[in-house]
């Protein structure tokens, strides 16, 4: 754990159910190496993951069964261990490869910007060899103009006991890549003669593995896990596939048919997903199938039946029609120190020390390199948790209204600070929760990492310009590209595609498939200690999935947009005209809602409101030596998103 995170007060539930092969299960981590360091459920950092996985391949070895490590792209983004350096990763990636991973596959966010791709390719890839699968995404070699494969198309391998796998590493159908990579269909690659023969291969199969930075779930609009399982099943109607996808950012479990499972492990490094299997048929695995002195997987896979509109995910798929003997377990576990030492202890009756050496010392390089990255540097104490979600729109602890006010205060033009302004900016521009505690420099990377100018238009007509907020609310999601030209950015250009794994609106709009939590109420509670708010998962296999039982965090739906304003007339008047200011990724969508109240304004009539250098990254940091400069530097820190108390936590050093 970092010096300054705090360890989680509830624990997981019981031990572990371990099968005949097991997976541990990243994605999506975004840079969060460092753990959650305000957030109590989520503390721990990349240093424990390392020491927690050399445990539990150790107990595996002891039980007689097999485990993988697993890690599904999405590397960084997020956090500013991997943003606070050019390009993005240049430190996490390092550390991150401390993890002796056994499959691992790319994300989107390794492809949106040729230096990252071909970090990727050049560097990362390497570090993994025949590891890192990437069956469906190329690159041009800059050595010599040729297209290649980031990394293996396919990895046959039989596991230290002796089961045949066949793993494939599968992108979803991303197109917002730099013009180096090329990203191939999951339909065309399932026609691919490599595919096929590698499908149909010319030795025994006991296990298909699917890894994917893609949704599990075939419902979601952009998984291609539907057609890679339909690929494989029809030529191969016997054999186990297990999918491990991403980028939805969520905890979830999908039932194909009596052999196919899917499960897909969250995001930022707050969730660990478990996937134990048992029953595997092979002639090869000398694994026990039901290891001494552990629980065992006993569920089977059943597909979900069709629920009218909510239609059954995968009832259009083909499916296995022999019985099966296979039997499952899936838990996800929160990523903190309680957890994986509960875990490791009651894998390790052997051990009593948590840490190994290589853990300490990650743990320890991650410390330093986020001083040297002056992530620590302290721009004021918030005195509160604001969330996205967990409160409605512009009530106390909502994070758009601590913006509101914000932007009030700090976007602020010294020419004209007297005439009344409008600001509006996108919901979409915050990306994350901001925690109570110490407001940093990575702090600006976590809430809002994007680098979005303000502009506007002078002297707007009010009648025209206080309309212009409810029209882009009621209009589309603002997620239009923009071109991929470095000086929009400062720093982050990776991000200028909205349609990527950003929480909204892909997790909080399934429409159909409806939330994926269940009410605090109808939560069975099996330890006496009152649980703390967090994870309440449901999926194919029902809701007893999360590792630590959680109350449920409150999920309001918030606006396209938001707006503040300044230097209003103090009697409370309206005034005649106003500056429009807005952030110029938004430019086009304020023009044409102008045009909707009979405002004729071109590109001719916007210009900068303050330096472009002062972004969507520079309102809150402003705000914060403003504001909060109470309890510098003696911050207190909360319990994490969602808690309802407000006591102090005292930070574990
Ligand atoms: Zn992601
Ligand atoms: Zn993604």
């Amino acid at each position: 754990m970092q010096p300054d995170a705090q360890n989680a007060t509830t624990g997981p539930k019981g031990p572990l159910e371990w099968g005949q092969i097991n997976f541990l299960h990243t994605t999506d981590t975004h840079g969060w190496l460092e753990g959650h360091i305000k957030e109590q459920n989520y503390g721990a950092d990349w240093g424990d993951y390392v020491s927690f996985t050399k445990h539990m391949k150790k107990k595996a070895r002891k039980l007689g069964v097999d485990l993988l490590l697993v890690d599904t792209g999405d590397l960084h983004d997020g956090a500013g261990l991997s943003d606070a350096t050019t390009p993005n990763g240049n430190v996490s990636n390092l550390i991150f490869e401390n993890v002796d991973y056994d499959l691992l596959t790319i994300g989107n966010h390794e492809l949106y910007v040729t230096e990252i791709a071909y970090e990727t390719f050049g560097q990362f890839a390497k570090v993994y060899g025949d590891r890192y699968l990437t069956s469906n995404v190329q690159i041009i070699n800059p050595a010599t103009g040729a297209l290649e494969y980031i990394g293996a198309k396919y990895r046959y391998f039989t596991t230290e006991q002796g089961l045949r796998v066949m793993a494939f590493g599968v992108l979803f159908d991303f197109t917002g890549n730099s013009n180096v990579s090329k990203v191939i269909k999951a339909a065309d690659l399932v026609q691919e003669t490599w595919f096929k023969d590698a499908i149909n291969f010319h030795k025994p199969i006991d296990l298909f593995v699917v890894i994917g930075h893609n949704p599990v779930r075939p419902t979601v609009s952009s998984s291609t896990f539907g057609t890679l399982f339909s690929a494989i099943r029809k030529a191969r109607p016997d054999v186990p596939i297990q999918g491990l996808g991403g980028h939805t950012h969520i905890r979830d479990f999908v039932v194909y048919d009596n052999k196919a499972t899917g499960i897909e492990s969250g995001r930022y490094c707050e969730s660990l997903g478990w996937l134990a299997i048992s029953g595997i048929k092979s002639s090869t695995c000398k694994a026990d199938h039901n290891p001494k002195g552990v629980p065992h997987p006993t569920k089977s896979a059943i597909p979900l039946a069709s629920t009218g509109t909510a239609t059954a995910s995968v009832s259009h798929l083909p499916t296995s029609t022999t019985p099966s003997t296979l039997r499952y377990a899936r838990r996800y576990l929160d990523w903190n120190r309680l957890t994986f030492s509960y875990h490791a202890e009651q894998s390790q009756h052997y051990t009593s020390k948590f840490d190994i050496p290589k853990g300490v010392a990650v743990t320890h390089e991650i410390t330093s390199e986020r001083a040297k990255l002056n992530l620590t540097n302290l721009y004021g104490c918030a005195p509160e948790t604001y969330c996205q979600y967990c409160k409605p729109f512009l009530t106390d602890g909502n994070i758009f209204k601590l913006l509101q006010t914000a932007l009030s205060t700090v976007v602020v033009n010294e020419t004209r600070k007297d005439i009344p302004r409008l600001i509006i900016i996108n919901t979409g521009s915050v990306r994350f929760d901001l925690a109570k505690g110490p407001f940093t420099y990575d702090d600006s990377f976590i809430v809002s990492p994007f680098a979005d100018a303000f502009q506007f238009i002078p002297d707007v007509p009010y009648s025209q310009a206080s309309q212009v907020l409810g029209i882009l609310n009621a209009g589309p999601f603002q997620k239009k590209k923009r071109d991929l030209s470095t000086e929009n950015f400062n720093f982050s250009p990776v991000l200028a595609d909205r349609d990527l794994c950003l929480d909204p609106p892909m997790t909080h709009s399934y429409g159909a498939m409806g939330k994926r939590s269940y009410p605090a109420g109808r939560l069975i509670r099996r330890q006496s200690t009152s649980p703390s708010p967090g994870y309440t998962t449901k999926d194919d296999f029902g809701t007893d999935g999360d590792d630590t039982i959680h109350t449920a965090i409150p999920d309001y739906d918030q606006p396209n947009d938001l707006q503040a304003n300044a230097s209003f007339p103090t009697d409370g008047s309206e005034p005649e005209t106003v500056d429009l200011v807005f952030l110029d990724f938004i430019v086009d969508y304020i023009t044409d809602a102008l045009a909707q109240v009979g405002g004729k304004y071109t590109e001719a009539d916007v210009s900068y409101y303050l330096p472009k250098t002062f972004t969507t990254n520079s309102y809150l940091p402003a705000y914060a030596k403003i504001a909060w400069q109470d309890n510098v530097p003696n911050c207190p820190v909360g319990t994490g998103i969602g808690a309802a108390d407000k006591r102090n936590v005292e930070v574990v050093v």
